[in-house]
């Protein structure tokens, strides 16, 4: 079996039939979803389009509390009030008021990887400034770390994930908000295989992870899906 990870909110559509949007959101197994992009109309309607059906989403991990990542959250909690919302725990009260109200929420601490459902875990809240949380999927081929924004540093977080993971990182997909920053090395150095980046990583950054990584590096847009080996099989 495979596991199946489709973006389907991204500056970047690269399925005509989809809208494109600053934000960022995916859905594992059609069952988890990471982020929910800028605006709910656009990403009802991206759903909509890639036959996702909210009804059969269980739960719901926001990464940080930027607009373009929490956008939709309310449309999709309004069709959907089943959905468990892993949110990290330096949200803003008024924010973490308005979701208590509509869903079961869970508060993810500092540094504290928490496993959300099997093979699916959140990081732990990390960074200072802006802090986030990542998801990180188990899978055959090693561990899938997906970002929103990466504002605790890219680098930092694949870090993190390789030393409490103690597992390879087989793709790191996700906004890496780098602008001209080179990674390559870094990303080289703990032995990254693939990478998938996408949203606010910059076109100079995206564009060094290309050239390094050849046929590694796998074009991350709204309608991209890609598929892991599933450790549940
Ligand atoms: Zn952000
Ligand atoms: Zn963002």
């Amino acid at each position: 079996m495979k596991m199946r990870i489709l973006t389907v909110y991204d500056n970047r559509a690269c399925d005509e039939r989809l809208k494109a949007a600053w934000g960022f959101a995916c859905v594992i197994d059609r069952r988890v979803m990471f982020d929910t992009g800028g605006d709910g109309s656009t990403l009802m309607f991206n759903m909509r389009a890639l036959g996702v059906d909210i009804s059969k989403i269980e739960v719901l991990i926001l990464s940080h509390e930027h607009w373009d990542h929490i956008g939709g959250v309310f449309a999709l909690l309004k069709r959907n009030s089943g959905i468990r919302v892993f949110i990290p725990t330096s949200f803003s009260s008024e924010l973490k008021e308005k979701l208590h109200e509509l869903s079961y929420v869970v508060e993810i601490q500092p540094r504290e990887p928490v496993e959300i459902m099997k093979d699916v875990f959140s990081t732990g809240e990390l960074g200072t400034w802006t802090k986030e949380q990542s998801l990180v999927l188990k899978t055959e081929e090693g561990l899938i770390v997906i970002t929103g924004c990466a504002h605790p540093g890219i680098v930092n977080i694949l870090r993190f994930v390789k030393e409490r993971f103690n597992d390879e990182i087989a793709i790191a997909m996700g906004g890496f908000h780098l602008g001209f920053k080179d990674v390559t090395q870094a990303f080289r150095r703990m032995g990254v295989r693939k990478v998938a980046p996408c949203h606010c990583t910059g076109e100079i950054a995206t564009a060094l992870l290309k050239r390094a990584y050849g046929e590694n590096f796998i074009e991350n847009c709204a309608g991209r899906e890609i598929l892991a080996v599933d450790r549940r099989c």
